[in-house]
């Protein structure tokens, strides 16, 4: 079994004392802040929500050591928790999951510019956070194929209170491990069978807007400088909402209320379960190697990016479900075959509708990226009845764009200009609905050509 002195081996060599001392730094530090450190959805139901924490577990360090083909990852905990685990391929992960833990530790600390580099390390680095209400899940992305040897929690402390959470990692060849994440697999799929399914909501008489916080939890999207994209994109998505609400036109749905994950596939269902009339999914870029890059872009569903660019960002934000430890290949995307049916179409045209509106109406909110109107194959805009574009609302990687994404009076402004933007949306919509006959462009779906009769 691990234990605290192990902290010592986490990277090995001269650096080994200097990152235990970083680590035991951060226990000092953050132990007494751990109430404070969990995401609060609002100001209102702080209370509330800070007597539920101190009743969740708390991680409050990890160590990880990796020497003779094992991988040992060891969290203190403050009670002892139901840990299970199982590995995915494409990349290469093991999963483990567990009851809402609140992780008081630096979120960088798994990254793998912190971690040790050696050929032979199993482990190429991890994170944690929270999956769902309820549920947190720890990711370790694996360098090597490896077997979960052991996961669970061994009680020590005075009265046996405390605990650690111990996960061992075993190398193993890739027969081995192709077979486990068969097996793990066909469980997921026999999980998702037994998923309870949510009864619908009510119709609305107003007409639906989804907005849609990205990332969240276990993914947190981009971060620079301590300012993390998740968190940005959730107090904007709010901040629109309680304008659209004022208005009284509009029936408003998040497809998340707190800091938890929600994937792509489930942010497009609650889409079209709720009929939405237009999805606008929210998120803020980076661009580490040029930092010089600023302002806002939309971005539309194409098969086919409109740039390079584009297709860079659609490629990082389409990583969530992967991030976040899910199966790409368990994800039954019914909407990623859809052909451009007559539906489809129209989808389209009222999402570019949609883009024009709100780039317009952006420019007195501030800043627009030089070529503002893009389009890339985005998962989250893949619905085929409902109009969506997503909307990045600037650069983290910009020292003065980071600033005013994260400035409650810039939040204000440009929330208020992309909620006039939606309403003159909706009432040009109501006088000129878009063409929805055949598009001489695109070859109508099942149409037979004269030379293919018989
Ligand atoms: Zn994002």
């Amino acid at each position: 079994m691990a234990k605290c002195a192990d902290m010592n081996k986490l990277i090995g060599g001269s650096a080994a004392l200097a990152f235990a001392a970083r680590i035991l730094a951060l226990v000092v530090s953050l132990t007494p802040l751990s109430l404070a450190l969990q995401y609060c959805s609002s100001r209102a139901n702080a209370a509330a929500v800070q007597t539920e924490q101190v009743n969740r577990p708390i991680a409050s360090s990890v160590a990880l050591d990796q020497s003779n083909d094992r991988a040992t990852l060891t969290f203190e905990v403050s009670e002892p928790l139901e840990a299970t685990a199982f590995v995915l391929a494409d990349p290469d992960r093991v999963i483990v999951d567990l009851p809402q833990t609140n992780f008081a530790l630096d979120p960088e600390i798994g990254k793998a510019a912190n971690l040790e580099r050696r050929k032979t390390n199993l482990v190429a680095s991890f994170r944690y956070g929270q999956l769902e209400p309820g549920k947190s899940r720890i990711v370790i992305d694996l360098a090597l194929p490896a077997l979960v040897l052991r996961v669970g929690c061994e009680k020590k402390g005075p009265g046996n209170k405390q605990a650690q959470l111990v996960i061992v990692l075993a190398k193993a060849d890739k027969a081995s491990f192709k077979s486990a994440v068969q097996a793990a697999r066909a469980r997921l799929a026999e999980l998702a069978k037994t998923k309870k399914t949510v009864a619908p909501e009510p119709a609305s008489r107003l007409p639906v807007i989804v907005l849609d916080p990205g990332h969240g939890g276990i993914d947190r999207g981009a971060r620079v400088r301590g300012v993390v994209e998740k968190e940005i994109v959730f107090e904007f998505a709010k901040a629109l909402a309680a304008k659209l609400e004022s208005t009284g036109q509009f029936k408003i749905v998040l497809t998340r209320e707190e800091d938890s994950f929600v994937s792509l596939h489930e942010r497009v269902r609650i889409g079209r379960d709720r009929n939405a009339a237009l999805f606008i999914s929210i998120h803020a870029d980076t661009l580490s190697k040029a930092a010089g890059v600023s302002g806002a872009t939309v971005y539309t569903l194409s098969d086919r990016a409109s740039d390079a660019e584009a297709a860079r960002l659609a490629a990082k934000e389409n990583r969530s479900d992967i991030v976040a430890g899910l199966d790409p290949s368990g994800d039954n995307d019914e909407v990623s075959g859809i052909l451009f049916d007559l539906t489809r179409r129209e989808t389209r045209a009222y999402s570019h509708m949609f883009a024009r509106t709100l780039v317009n109406y952006w420019r007195a909110a501030g800043r627009l990226n030089k070529n503002p109107r893009r389009s890339a194959g985005f998962l989250v805009l893949k619905a085929p009845d409902v109009p969506s574009v997503l909307l990045e609302l600037g650069y983290l990687s910009n020292g003065a764009e980071s600033h005013a994404l994260n400035s409650p009076q810039w939040r204000d402004h440009a929330s208020g200009q992309v909620a006039e933007a939606i309403e003159a949306f909706f009432a040009s919509r109501e006088r000129n609905a878009p063409i929805t006959t055949a598009d001489p462009d695109l070859s109508p779906v099942g149409k037979i050509l004269p030379s293919e009769r018989h």
